[in-house]
């Protein structure tokens, strides 16, 4: 056959064969010759592998095609091979025009914001509210942030996405403050390249100031991984706190959960994530749940729990002196209108 470097770390080979197992044996002698010349450190390779059943298929498709089985490795633990399916194809093809669509989306206002309401534990009623992202595509069909934020995290283009729901956010909040109106706390989610990008600060408080808001009325939240401990995040974090955001921690104990996190960085409120949540009538799961609330009270954080759905967590939440609660049990994340409506004309008649 043939091979060669093709940029970056990237090779190329085309290589004739007799069945799959020839692939991998080629393989594992590339792999034995790579370890000879690199004794003091591990070298990890990834081969993407495309099969041809076209001949006369041109060969830079054909190098497409490896080169995008190649990529799955990319993030996946132990896999080294990955040979090219039409499925493979298929999902990548999808990716690729979700991130295509994502200009016009935006231009055409495609993106939209739900509001899901969070309940005060002791009062019962509601005191604020996150705002979730979703896109309502030309064609009528949504599509569930968990589908379009990771890819939109790889390309970069979450920055604007997280922009245009704050500026959203914090327009609703200016516009009820000028009408005379009361407004609840709505908190609004912030990945962590939006944090990174040039001037994020600067520009989210001249949005707040331009609407003529508070800062608390708008409190970002930051996923735990987003929050990980590094010195220039911090930085970026205690700036942001010191010009006047109120932060709260994202899906605490989803994966990354780390006491330098708590002990170090101001947040002013802890969502204890929904896979804590599940199993917190299980006596370890309820342990580790009541050691958090008391440990993020006596850091004076307060503790909101995520996904509740069922009445015997409220119940539990309660017993252990939670503060909040947002889940399928109260409200699922509404539009604009029916929130206003349900949620806060429902508040504003209790206070009556
Ligand atoms: P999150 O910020 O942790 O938001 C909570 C997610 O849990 C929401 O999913 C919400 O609908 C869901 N949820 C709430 N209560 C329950 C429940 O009782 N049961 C179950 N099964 N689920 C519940 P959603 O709206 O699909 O959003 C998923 C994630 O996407 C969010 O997780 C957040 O990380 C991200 N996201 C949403 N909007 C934005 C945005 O504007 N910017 C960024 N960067 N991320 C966003
Ligand atoms: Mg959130
Ligand atoms: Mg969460």
């Amino acid at each position: 056959g043939t091979y060669g470097r093709l940029g970056g770390d990237v090779f190329g080979m085309c290589v004739p064969y007799e069945d799959g197992a020839a692939i991998y044996h080629i393989l594992e002698g590339i792999r034995a010759e790579i370890r000879k010349h690199f004794v003091h450190y591990y070298l990890e390779t990834c081969a993407g592998i495309y099969l041809v059943d076209d001949p006369d298929m041109e060969v830079a498709a054909m190098h497409d095609n490896a080169e995008i089985a190649a990529a799955q490795c990319k993030g996946q633990y132990m896999v080294h091979d990955v040979l090219y399916t039409e499925e493979i194809g298929q999902k990548v093809l999808r990716e690729q025009h979700i991130i295509d669509e994502m200009d016009a989306a935006l231009a055409e206002q495609q993106f939209i914001v739900y509001f899901q309401p969070k309940y005060q534990l002791k009062k019962m009623a509601p005191y604020g509210a996150e705002a979730l992202v979703r896109w309502k595509r030309a064609e009528g069909t949504m599509v569930s942030p968990g589908e379009f934020i990771p890819l939109f995290e790889k390309d970069g283009l979450i920055v604007r996405l997280d922009e245009y729901v704050f500026r959203k956010v914090c327009s609703i909040q200016g516009e009820r403050i000028r009408l005379g109106k009361k407004i609840l706390p709505i908190s609004v989610n912030l990945s962590r390249a939006s944090i990174h990008h040039d001037n994020m600060i600067c520009r989210y408080v001249k949005i707040v100031e331009e609407n003529g808001i508070p800062f608390s009325s708008v409190p970002i939240e930051l996923t735990e991984t987003a929050a990980l401990y590094n010195d220039r995040i911090s930085k970026l974090i205690e700036k942001m706190v010191d010009a006047g955001f109120e932060l709260h921690m994202d899906d605490f104990g989803s994966g990354y959960s780390s006491m330098t996190s708590l002990n170090q960085l101001p947040f002013d409120t802890l969502k204890l994530d929904k896979s804590l949540i599940d199993y917190i009538e299980n006596f370890r799961g309820q342990q580790v749940i009541r050691h958090t609330i008391s440990l993020a009270h006596s850091l004076g954080m307060k503790v909101l729990a995520e996904g509740v759905e069922k009445a015997k967590q409220v119940e539990i939440l309660r017993s252990l002196h939670c503060d909040g609660i947002q889940g399928f049990y109260y409200a699922r994340p509404l539009p604009w209108e029916n929130f206003e409506t349900k949620v806060i004309r429902a508040k504003e008649a209790c206070k009556k």
